[in-house]
């Protein structure tokens, strides 16, 4: 459904709403951020963004297990591209969509060799200009790999951003746009972890579980149940 600009502003939180969010969310969902899994997890930006691209629409569960067979076989843009279709394609099935993403993979590897002496960028506009690697991918190899402050969107992260009104936008891309806009530098650290363990534990898809959201006062969610 198209949104006007002043239902927009309507639904979005101002700076300091903006700020009490945050605050709650790290008072709540802080904590133990080292058992991040699948493109997190990754020891190097490579792996990290061959993992990133293999996380598109699988389940973590798969994601992880693609990699693990993958990286058992070639850790390296060469050695991937030493692989044959059918090693890397069967290597990765379990992440789905396997002949796009054997096929991404490649062209990655390739662009990264040719390009960039195999050395992955360390900036988002660098990581974009990848083959395969979107705005998502860019912010979360940022922010894990290297250190960078991104608050990197995905699903979840998205669908909390929407419904409290902390940033809105008509993709995920747009709203991690936003967000960095909007989010203050203190969160954006962990900032990604906080908003997707909301997303995956209170906030959920179908059946938000508003009565029992430390966020419910500010939330600007037209739909939330109080
Ligand atoms: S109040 Fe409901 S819609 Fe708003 S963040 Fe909490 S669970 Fe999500």
């Amino acid at each position: 459904m198209a949104r006007g600009r002043s239902d927009i502003a309507d639904r979005l939180l101002d700076a300091d709403e903006v700020e009490r969010v945050f605050v709650l969310l790290r008072d709540a969902m802080g904590g133990d951020m080292a058992g991040a899994k699948g493109p997190k997890g990754q020891p190097d930006a490579f792996r990290a963004c061959i993992a990133c691209m293999l996380s598109a629409q699988s389940r973590d569960a798969n994601t992880t297990a693609a990699t693990k067979a993958l990286f058992r076989l070639a850790k390296t843009p060469q050695a991937i591209l030493e692989l044959d279709e059918n090693t890397l394609i069967d290597a990765i099935r379990p992440a789905g969509l396997y002949n796009n993403k054997a096929k991404a993979i490649r062209k990655f590897c390739r662009q990264l060799i040719d390009e960039r002496n195999g050395a992955v960028p360390d900036t988002r506009a660098g990581l974009m200009a990848m083959h395969g690697i979107g705005r998502k991918c860019a912010d979360i190899v940022l922010s894990f790999t290297f250190g960078g402050d991104a608050i990197a969107v995905d699903t979840h992260v998205g669908r909390v951003c929407e419904r409290t009104g902390l940033a809105i936008g008509s993709t995920e891309a747009a709203i991690a746009a936003a967000l960095d806009q909007r989010a203050p530098d203190w969160a954006k650290p962990e900032g990604h972890f906080w908003l997707i363990r909301l997303g995956k534990r209170i906030c959920t898809s179908r059946a938000p579980k508003c009565p029992d959201c430390f966020l419910n006062q500010l939330c600007r969610y037209p739909d939330k149940r109080v």
